[in-house]
């Protein structure tokens, strides 16, 4: 049977950043993974004379060369050397205030000062508490480098002493600590617009995840590769096998095999058995854990917290390839967020059920990279979230008329919200389902985004709990369920920062 020091499963974000790290440090790594190709829900798919971006809207944490974000370092030392564009406004937001009467309609620029003070032209008054806001991701973002400085193991009083909001606010939402800052409600409308990347309302969100995800994006950017997130998989995937790891595509990984003390011994393929005592698994740990682990392994505890956590957004996208330039359509932005309200509560509400969900967020590709698509064509996406399980409900003989329908309701509101006429420009067209999503990736539900970061569920018990949120002994879990959530930049996160947890146990192992 052949033997390897570590067996990664799945070649998505997190797998590929924790393959590239177990090689780059020199261990025998394998990586499998079940499609043709690598990259999850971060991957390209052709239609026509279209390519389309599968996943991407923007990578946050990523920054330039000169001054990269943790992301891009990450990468960086892996040897990706692919063309980024950066996105030139954070995002534009066009809907109605919670108090159901005013329009809105903001763009927000990159640059904290510029941010600030756009924000302070909107909503006079508001200057403070965003200052404010962008202060406590300032002391959040230093407070996670210390983190990382020394592995987790922080010193309490350090702590206290150098980032005491951190602390004391880390485990509140995003609406109490809004209030908290007395920012006045029509600020708080516009600055919760990122919930809708998050997926979790703002009575529930983390504000350690929110305040995280906005400092980065104004502070370092928001990128896209040149040529979609195929050219970012694939690239990691050159980076790994330039660094001596093998590849074992078009394979299935079916059971992980444990010793007689429910340690890992190995994994069963439908290649093959390997041996290994580390698997670092690109999958949720629910799924793993009932279906390709014996019960006796999987402690009680475990279970429990796979049943209290509550899966994330499960997407649904438009991809449209137009036969109409941007320019032409009228289409200026490249991200805009179109929910009905400005009420994140009653938005994640309706946005559990097929009939009521009315989110999308809007994206063109070729605003920030005019080679996207042909001369005089363009890509547009539509990308809507639903926060609940409704897809379950829909029979199969239904489908095809149901994801069809729901993709007009998208279509025709799009062309409502925005001000704009795409229909009749429309040459190539697909659809992509919560269905889509759980085939594709493999993930429950669909939920591509893990599990809600909310509540007592967030990056810093996650974080904090990671010596004992994998109980298992050789088996840890990467990517989007894991202990920063979703995005690419948390999953190749979760792959580096566990594959450094790993690597650390094998030397212990071989002291
Ligand atoms: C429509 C959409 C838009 C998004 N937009 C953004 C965005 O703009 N910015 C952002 O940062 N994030 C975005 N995200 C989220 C981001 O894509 C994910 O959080 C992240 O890519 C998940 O990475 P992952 O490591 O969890 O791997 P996944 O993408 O979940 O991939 C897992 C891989 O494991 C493989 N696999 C599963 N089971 C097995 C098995 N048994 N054997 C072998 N292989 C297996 C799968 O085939 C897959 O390749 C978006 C997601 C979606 C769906």
């Amino acid at each position: 049977m052949p033997k390897y020091d570590a067996v990664v499963i799945g070649a998505g974000n997190g797998g590929l950043a924790a393959a590239c790290r177990m090689a780059k440090a020199g261990k025998k790594t394998l990586l499998i993974e079940r499609h043709n190709m690598p990259g999850g829900c971060a991957s390209s798919f052709r239609r026509g004379r279209f390519e389309f971006e599968t996943a991407l809207h923007e990578i946050c944490e990523w920054g330039t060369k000169e001054n990269p974000g943790g992301c891009r370092r990450i990468c960086d030392e892996f040897g990706l050397d692919i063309p980024w564009h950066m996105v030139p406004d954070n995002f534009r937001v066009i809907t109605t205030a919670s108090d159901g009467r005013m329009h809105i309609d903001a763009t927000l620029p990159r640059t904290v000062t510029q941010f600030v003070n756009e924000m302070e032209r909107l909503v006079p008054g508001c200057r403070k508490s965003i200052q404010d806001l962008f202060d406590l991701g300032t002391e959040f973002h230093a407070a996670g480098d210390y983190s990382l400085s020394v592995a987790g193991k922080t010193d309490p009083k350090y702590m206290q002493e150098h980032f005491p909001n951190f602390l004391r606010l880390g485990s509140y939402t995003v609406n109490r600590v809004f209030r908290a800052m007395k920012m006045p409600k029509l600020a708080q409308d516009i600055m919760n617009t990122y919930w809708g990347y998050l997926g979790v309302d703002a009575d529930h969100l983390s504000f350690l995840q929110y305040v995280n995800m906005l400092w980065l994006y104004v502070n370092h950017g928001a990128w896209i590769p040149d040529k979609t997130s195929n050219e970012l998989t694939t690239g990691l995937l050159e980076c790994f096998r330039s660094m001596g790891g093998e590849v074992w595509m078009n394979c299935t990984a079916t059971e992980i095999l444990f010793d007689e003390s429910k340690a890992v011994r190995g994994v069963k393929t439908t290649c093959g058995e390997v041996e290994t005592k580390h698997v670092l698994c690109n999958m949720n740990q629910n799924m793993v854990y009932a279906t390709m682990c014996p019960p006796e392994v999987v402690p009680e505890r475990m279970v429990k917290l796979g049943n209290a956590r509550t899966y994330s957004a499960r997407m649904f996208v438009v991809y449209m390839g137009l036969d109409r330039s941007a320019e032409e359509l009228g289409i200026r932005d490249y991200t805009v967020f179109l929910p009905t309200s400005a009420d994140t509560a009653k938005e994640y509400e309706s946005g559990k059920t097929i009939a009521t969900n009315c989110n999308q967020v809007m994206v063109c590709y070729n605003v920030v990279n005019p080679g996207f698509s042909p001369e005089g064509t363009c890509v547009v996406s539509l990308t809507s979230t639903f926060m609940d399980d409704d897809w379950a409900n829909v029979d199969p003989d239904d489908y095809v008329e149901t994801k069809t329908a729901f993709a007009e309701k998208l279509i025709k509101l799009f062309e409502e919200r925005y001000g704009v006429t795409v229909t009749p420009y429309i040459e190539e067209l697909e659809i992509a389902t919560p269905w889509t999503m759980c085939n594709y990736v493999n993930v429950p539900q669909g939920a591509a985004y893990g599990f809600e970061l909310k509540d007592w569920d967030n990056m810093m018990p996650r974080m904090m709990m990671m010596g004992t949120e994998f109980p298992v002994k050789g088996l840890k879990f990467v990517g989007a369920a894991s202990i920063r959530g979703d995005g690419y930049n948390s999953a190749i996160f979760s792959g580096d920062t566990l594959a450094k947890k790993t690597l650390a146990e094998m030397k212990a192992e071989e002291a």
